[in-house]
């Protein structure tokens, strides 16, 4: 890519936003266009950032530099822009089982855990919680409030004069070898950035994904809620806003952005199981969006095998905040011909 060459990146969600930043940060003529985020699933995350997520409370690959570059950008992005982004916050995992408790047991002796497993807590320690097997602090953790984070990202777009606010039509996209037109301007490399509607676009609809639906609750208490994040196969997260949010739940059927029933009484299902005894919460609120997952839980970024000059940066499941920025670096350089991506990343990996 020479570095005069226009970059149309369509979606301005996590993704979209933080890729077309680091391409401005380095020079780059870059236009966004975003609907609005009608679908975005930015928008109803909690945007936890979990380094022990998972039955296996394994660290994913690549933590030990993609973590460190998330937390880094969102800190550089919040002394910008004077807006509070990251919120870190111990995240208590409470053990659900022997299996998990032995796991713990194996996780804090080995050292390339140490940064991230604290204290341990024996039964009973927490008020009011069901913790059979105990629990222990994850550290290094948190949540990135993804309102503030795209509004923040928007202003930035939109100040620099680089964002569009439409609905993007793929026919209206005329594509040739060396470049696409798109609104009577000529682009050297087009973006994809469409979260779930990766499904409508007509160059990489094929690529394999396993899309999977999630429901998070907006919950009040009328007692202080708890200081840290409390995980129990599902978590409740106590915003700086003071909210509680209670998710999320994984299905993979109706790959829609409509909140359901089930979804409802399955967390509050789980609430209960966290909190065995009434504490008196109170639904304010119920949403719904599609982590677009692969199978090897790894993103998809890379070029298209026909029409090079279009690409994609997108399948980023449950774990967006925490990858999106280190990836976006990257792809970032890959883009200007300095580095070369990860076959493991290759959309069209088997
Ligand atoms: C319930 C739930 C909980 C989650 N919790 C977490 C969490 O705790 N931590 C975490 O890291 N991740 C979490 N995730 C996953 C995370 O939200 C996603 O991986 C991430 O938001 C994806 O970002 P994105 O930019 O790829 O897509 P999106 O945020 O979906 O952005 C795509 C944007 O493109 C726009 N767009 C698409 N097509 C067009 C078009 N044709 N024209 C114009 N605009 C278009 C959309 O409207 C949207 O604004 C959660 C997801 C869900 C659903």
């Amino acid at each position: 890519m020479s570095s005069d060459a226009n970059i149309l990146i369509v979606g301005q969600g996590i993704a979209g936003s933080v890729l077309a930043d680091k391409l401005l940060a380095r020079g780059h003529r870059v236009t966004v266009v975003d609907d609005g985020h009608r679908t975005s699933s930015t928008r109803v995350a909690a945007g936890m950032v979990n380094p022990l997520a998972g039955k296996r409370l394994a660290l994913s690959p690549g933590s030990d530099w993609l973590l460190p570059a998330a937390r880094d950008y969102f800190a550089a992005l919040e002394a910008r822009t004077g807006e509070r982004l990251f919120h870190p916050l111990p995240i208590r995992r409470i053990l659900r089982n022997a299996q998990e408790a032995t796991q713990f047991a194996k996780r804090r002796e080995d050292p390339a855990y140490a940064p991230y497993v604290g204290e341990f807590s024996p039964p009973g320690s927490l008020e009011g919680v069901d913790d059979p097997q105990g629990s222990f602090t994850t550290l290094g953790g948190g949540y990135v409030a993804s309102g503030p984070l795209l509004a923040a990202l928007r202003h930035i777009l939109r100040e620099a004069g680089a964002l569009v606010e439409a609905e993007f039509r793929h026919a209206d996209l005329r594509v040739e070898k060396d470049a696409a037109h798109w609104q009577g301007r000529r682009y050297g490399t087009v973006v994809f950035c469409e979260g779930m509607r990766l499904r409508d676009n007509p160059w990489f609809r094929d690529i394999p994904t396993d899309p999977v639906k999630g429901e998070i609750l907006d919950l009040a208490l009328p007692g202080p809620p708890p200081a840290e994040v409390l995980n129990k196969g599902k978590w409740l997260l106590p915003t700086a806003t003071g909210e509680l949010r209670l998710g999320a739940t994984y299905a993979r059927d109706r790959l829609d952005m409509e909140p359901t029933a089930a979804g409802r009484e399955e967390l509050l299902k789980a609430f209960r199981n966290i909190y065995p005894q009434d504490r008196g919460e109170r639904v304010t609120g119920h949403v719904a969006g599609v982590r677009v997952c692969t199978r090897d839980n790894q993103p998809l970024i890379g070029r298209h095998q026909q029409f090079p000059i279009l690409t994609l940066f997108n399948g980023f499941g449950s774990k967006a905040n925490s990858l999106v920025p280190g990836w976006a670096e990257v792809f970032t350089a890959y883009l200007e011909g300095a580095g070369t991506l990860p076959s493991a990343l290759d959309p069209y990996r088997t």
